[in-house]
């Protein structure tokens, strides 16, 4: 009782605002209903990497050709230009209160049957994250973490062993070379089913490369939980 007058009283005295239409919005979340609505759902894609299709097909022409290290991309939001707005405040401009927000988005709308053993936050290179002060997706994971009670964290078990150029602006083979040999494990991976944790999956050269490097160090599973994925070039 006391509780929930306390709570009214803080929504009154801090009413949260919208990230989107800046307009006040009920519940602890700062997006409101109807720009929720306005995120794109990425209903339609392919089984292993969640690339978005244009058909029924279950899986992608790249997944068909060369099957990537990991089993499954989790991206339940296509990377449209709400999304995009949001993701940008959050990383790029410390608005970190929006970190739960993230994390909803995921909880609400990914399919997730099975839980993995651990969740691993794809790693910055140290100077990046000593440049940003945090590393996003090692963010996104802990929120995750404290709402599936018993799935741990770690974040140090993969290591981004060397600075790579900045990626946007590359093509799929370009990433590739690009991250060859970018990640280490730190200790085993046996038997271990992992979920790579990240923002958002572009071609997914990181998600392939942090993957194989987990499955050399033993991983039985390796599924890659991410919020958004951006469609196929044109
Ligand atoms: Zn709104
Ligand atoms: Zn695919």
């Amino acid at each position: 009782m006391v509780n929930s007058l306390l709570g009214r009283l803080a929504d009154a005295l801090f009413p949260n605002v919208c990230c989107l239409c800046q307009w006040r919005c009920p519940g602890r979340l700062p997006l409101c209903a109807d720009c929720r609505n306005e995120l794109a759902a990425n209903a339609r894609c392919c089984r292993r990497c969640a690339l978005p299709l244009a058909s029924d097909s279950l899986l992608c022409g790249q997944c068909l050709q060369a099957p990537p290290a990991f089993d499954r991309v989790v991206a339940p939001w296509l990377y449209g230009e709400y999304f995009a707005y949001i993701l940008r405040r959050w990383k790029f401009q410390d608005d970190l209160a929006l970190t739960p927000l993230m994390a909803d988005l995921w909880l609400r709308s990914a399919d997730v049957t099975v839980l993995p053993d651990i969740l691993l936050p794809i790693p910055l290179h140290w100077y990046r994250q000593w440049r940003r002060g945090y590393n996003q997706a090692e963010l996104l994971a802990g929120e995750l973490a404290r709402a599936l009670p018993g799935l741990p964290v770690d974040a140090g078990r993969l290591r981004r062993t060397r600075a790579t150029a900045a990626q946007s602006g590359m093509d799929a083979r370009q990433r590739a070379r690009n991250l060859q040999g970018t990640f280490t494990v730190t200790g085993s991976c046996d038997n271990l089913r992992v979920a790579l944790v990240d923002d958002v999956l572009t071609t997914g050269a990181t998600a392939r490369e942090a993957a194989s490097a987990l499955r050399q160090a033993g991983a039985a599973r390796v599924d890659v939980w991410c919020l958004a994925r951006t469609p196929p070039p044109q």
